[in-house]
Order: structure tokens, then C-alpha cells, then sequence
């Protein structure tokens, strides 16, 4: 695996910026070429699982972080735990809502996903103002988790978000 500087900048420069998506003023930012290239998913994924610590969890969110939780379980060998959006989950659910940088939500888990005392690691793809994570930790927590970190390909960091999430975070990539 390259080193983390050299994965950085080949991560940046896959990364596809595409103005005024999917609102005017968002500039989005678009991954698939990074999971279209093998090799730099996969050292991604390495990247993610060294410092993803002690967890008996990955919370993915819908739904570019189901890509990089599955990524991340699959290396780890700990569960896979959904975060859905709003009536997407079959089961019994909690729920917390949340601001996004474009509109509102709600994010929804399965009450007997997670277990008193679980160590829980969050993932997404991206944050941005932190009140998608954030909604996924207070899911975690309401079941009695304990949420060790979140991790995430990119952070704009401009935005405060993971200042403000009250957990440990780290991104690969910070605008
Ligand atoms: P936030 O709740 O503001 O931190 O927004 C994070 C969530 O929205 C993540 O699930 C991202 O996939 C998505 N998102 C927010 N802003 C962007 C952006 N500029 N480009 C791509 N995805 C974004």
C-alpha cells in the first residue's frame, strides 16, 4: 500500500468536482471514479481499517457509506450495522432527523442492531456541516453504544463538521 500522502493526493485527483449538484451553490463531490479504480478503493479501504481501532461495529450511512463500511467489516471482521434513510429498514427502527447541507431528513436503525456497550465505529463518504453523523452517533448512543470514532473519505472542513460531532473523526482528504 502507498503511503498516506501519496494516497491522499492520488484520491484528491480521481475525485470529480461537479458544480451545482444537485442544487445550485453545492459543489459536489463526485467518488465513483475512486471506486472505479481497484487498486486505489482497495488502499483506501487499507487506509481506513489502520486506524479504524477496537469496534465490535461499522454504522454505515445510505448510501455511499455502505460502500466503505462493507469495505471496512470485510477487513476487520466486525459487524455491518445500516443506517437507512426513512422507512427503507423492515425491522423495528429508531430514529433521530437531521439538517443537511441541502434540505432535511430523518436516518433510521434497527433497535436490536446495536447492544449495550457496543464499540461503534460511524462511516460515510463524505462530511460536510456533520448533521448526517451526528444523527447516526445519537442512533448508536440512544441504543446504548458507545461510538469510538468516525471515519470518512473526505471532510470539508470548512463547514465545522467534524468539530462539532463530539467524536473522534478522521478523513482522508480535508478541504
Ligand atoms: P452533512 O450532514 O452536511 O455532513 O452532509 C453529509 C452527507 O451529505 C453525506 O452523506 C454526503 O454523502 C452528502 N454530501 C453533503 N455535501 C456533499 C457534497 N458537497 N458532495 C458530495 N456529497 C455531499
Amino acid at each position: 500500500m502507498r503511503d498516506t500522502d501519496t494516497l491522499s493526493d492520488a484520491v484528491r485527483a480521481a475525485i470529480r468536482d461537479v458544480p451545482d449538484f444537485p442544487k445550485e451553490g453545492i459543489l459536489f463531490k463526485d467518488i465513483t471514479p475512486v471506486l472505479a479504480d481497484p487498486t486505489l478503493f482497495s488502499d483506501v479501504m487499507d487506509w481506513m481499517a489502520e486506524s479504524a481501532g477496537d469496534v465490535d461495529v461499522v454504522v454505515g450511512i445510505e448510501a455511499r457509506g455502505f460502500l466503505f463500511a462493507a469495505g471496512l467489516v470485510d477487513r476487520l471482521g466486525v459487524r455491518f450495522v445500516p443506517a437507512r434513510k426513512a422507512g427503507k429498514l423492515p425491522w423495528k427502527t429508531v430514529a433521530a432527523s437531521y439538517a443537511l447541507e441541502y434540505g432535511s431528513a430523518v436516518l433510521e436503525v434497527h433497535e436490536d442492531a446495536i447492544g449495550s456497550g457496543d464499540r461503534v465505529l460511524v462511516v460515510d463518504d463524505l462530511i460536510a456541516t456533520g448533521g448526517t453523523a451526528a444523527a447516526a452517533v445519537e442512533l448508536v448512543e440512544s441504543l446504548g453504544g458507545v461510538v469510538t470514532g468516525a471515519r470518512f473519505l473526505i471532510d470539508l472542513s470548512f463547514l465545522n463538521g467534524s468539530q462539532v460531532l463530539g467524536v473522534p473523526s478522521r478523513a482522508l482528504i480535508t478541504y
